[in-house]
């Protein structure tokens, strides 16, 4: 049996990899909020393994909640219509936000979600993506703190789905066409 037979479309990123990048990231975290405490937004369900890798990096006090925005029906082309459908449970007045997302593509369902939160008057908001697809961008938005920047390529695996499966994999990797 060759080494790839299991493996799902081709790799892009190990979990090597994207442990890495979660410990730079977490580490960063720390020193900006240095002494504050932070808000850990995730957004279900495709950010939970990289929440999981963020969190466990970050030294300074931090809470956690999660909320489902969802721009996409199924299959890989977005709708373009974003719509929460849980919200928060916990109250952000006057906190350090971060939300935590898998993947920003054409920044319409962050841009919403950032308006929303910001009307709640948190302390300040910022936003951290597991991968980032600056070609795709439609709405002016951009995260603060990014994994990897990627291609315009499909990408499942670590939390991404493909109408739903998937999201096991301990890699990320992309479908053709
Ligand atoms: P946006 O509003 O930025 O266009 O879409 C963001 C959401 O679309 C992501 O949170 C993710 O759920 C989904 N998405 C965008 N690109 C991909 C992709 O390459 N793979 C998967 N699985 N989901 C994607």
């Amino acid at each position: 049996m060759s080494e790839n037979t299991d493996t799902m479309g081709t790799i892009l990123f190990t979990k090597e990899q994207i442990e890495t990048r979660a410990a730079e990231i977490g580490a960063q975290i720390s020193k900006d909020y240095e002494g504050e405490e932070v808000y850990l937004v995730g957004t279900l369900r495709g950010a939970v393994v990289w929440m999981g890798d963020i969190m466990k990096n970050i030294t300074c006090d931090t809470e956690i909640d999660f909320i489902v925005a969802s721009s996409y029906g199924s299959g890989t082309t977005s709708s373009g219509v974003v719509k929460i459908k849980k919200d928060l449970d916990g109250d952000i007045y006057g906190k350090n936000v971060i939300i935590i997302e898998d993947i920003v593509d054409t920044g319409t369902t962050l841009k919403y979600l950032k308006e929303h939160l910001a009307d709640r008057n948190p302390k300040s908001i910022r936003i951290c993506t597991l991968l980032d697809k600056p070609s795709r961008r439609i709405a002016e938005i951009d995260a603060d703190y990014v994994g990897f920047s990627i291609e315009n390529l499909f990408v499942i695996g670590y939390g991404l789905d493909y109408d739903q499966k998937y999201r096991n994999l301990p890699y990320i990797s992309y479908l053709e066409g």
